[in-house]
């Protein structure tokens, strides 16, 4: 299982980066590989294109409904639906519509988002199913677990189960925190994994006091160290941030491995 860093901006879109996606990618026995996209915020289905045709995406999970994490659903619908050269009838018809998993509300908000007329519907290219942390989501050889963490709307941490990329028979684990402030939910999502993606928007001093939304480097770190987790990603750092602050705090509690995730970055698990 390996993950690609399509967009990781936090809270709106860099300069240097679109906001939240996150690309997993593993091959099942027959050696086919399995696409599954963790949000899809404001830019990233560009940078998507550079990795793989959007069509190609076997499952969308969406963290919650924040633009930074959702807005580019309404691009990959017309993508999905416009796209001269769709791929044939009988492919279109063995992949059915893209499965898109996320919080309650999910369906009414993105046909909102997408300006959707009385009566109409993205079921044609989207179905969407709501999360529920008592089902997992099998998509080929990865399993998507749904953890609610804290956060002012409804919003998931994700974990993400598949064979490892260096020993398939080795199953391995990265949690994605979504948006959260540390809470039981993140320590359940951190719990051992091999790879940690948190979020790290908040800085220590600057948003003191600001509580159930997000994660500075510092918490990030202190979740790591809790769940003795294998590698520490961090991501979701907004533009106005200054650079290096979130490491600096997560280095300060966490003593494995720590990198910023960053467009393009791949790290193979
Ligand atoms: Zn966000
Ligand atoms: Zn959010």
């Amino acid at each position: 299982m390996r993950l690609t860093v399509i967009g990781c901006a936090g809270s709106f879109p860099g300069p240097a980066s679109a906001a939240s996606s996150y690309l997993l990618q593993s091959e099942d026995a027959e050696g086919r590989t399995w696409n599954v996209l963790l949000d899809l915020g404001n830019g990233a289905l560009g940078p998507l294109q550079r990795v793989l045709d959007p069509s190609e995406l076997d499952a969308l999970g969406l963290s919650h409904l924040h633009a930074d994490h959702v807005a580019d659903v309404s691009a990959l619908y017309v993508y999905l639906k416009y796209r001269p050269d769709r791929p044939a009838a009988h492919e279109r018809q063995r992949r059915g519509p893209l499965a898109v998993h996320g919080p309650f509300g999910t369906a009414s908000r993105l046909g909102a988002a997408y300006g959707l007329t009385a009566g109409e519907s993205m079921s044609d290219h989207l179905a969407v199913h709501v999360w529920r942390p008592d089902r997992p989501v099998r998509v080929g050889p990865m399993t998507l677990i749904p953890v609610a963490v804290e956060h002012p709307v409804p919003a998931y941490g994700v974990r993400v189960e598949g064979p490892s990329d260096h020993d398939p028979a080795r199953t391995v684990t990265l949690a994605y925190s979504g948006d959260t402030d540390a809470c039981a939910g993140l320590d359940e999502l951190a719990d051992g994994v091999d790879v940690l993606l948190a979020e790290a928007s908040f800085v220590e001093g600057r948003d003191d006091g600001v509580d159930g939304i997000h994660l500075t480097g510092r918490r990030a770190g202190e979740a790591a160290a809790r769940g003795r987790v294998g590698r520490l990603v961090l991501t979701h750092i907004p533009a106005w941030n200054a650079p290096g602050v979130g490491l600096a705090e997560a280095r300060g509690v966490y003593e494995g491995p720590i990198e910023l995730a960053a467009p393009g970055v791949v790290v193979v698990i």
